[in-house]
């Protein structure tokens, strides 16, 4: 599990208007900031990852998200 504050590297601005909780988009530089912990996970996770409230989890290039109104996806540029 890796376990990086990915806000150290990558200044956030949430994507608006705010996609559609039923079909989240994924993609490269889109991350999901989980609401219910903060946490910031990549849209595409290649590594192993999951947020500790287990609310986003994923690896392979697949993000599962058990709660998506409870996801805000924010676009990440490296600082
Ligand atoms: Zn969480």
């Amino acid at each position: 599990m890796l376990n990086i504050d990915l806000r150290k590297i990558y200044l956030f601005q949430p994507v608006e208007p705010a996609p559609d909780p039923a079909s989240l988009p994924a993609a490269g530089d889109l991350y999901y900031e989980c609401l219910e912990c903060t946490t910031v996970l990549n849209s595409v996770p290649h590594i192993k990852c999951a947020c500790p409230c287990g609310n986003l989890s994923g690896g392979g290039g697949q993000m599962k998200v058990m709660k998506p109104e409870r996801v805000r996806v924010v676009r990440g540029k490296l600082k």
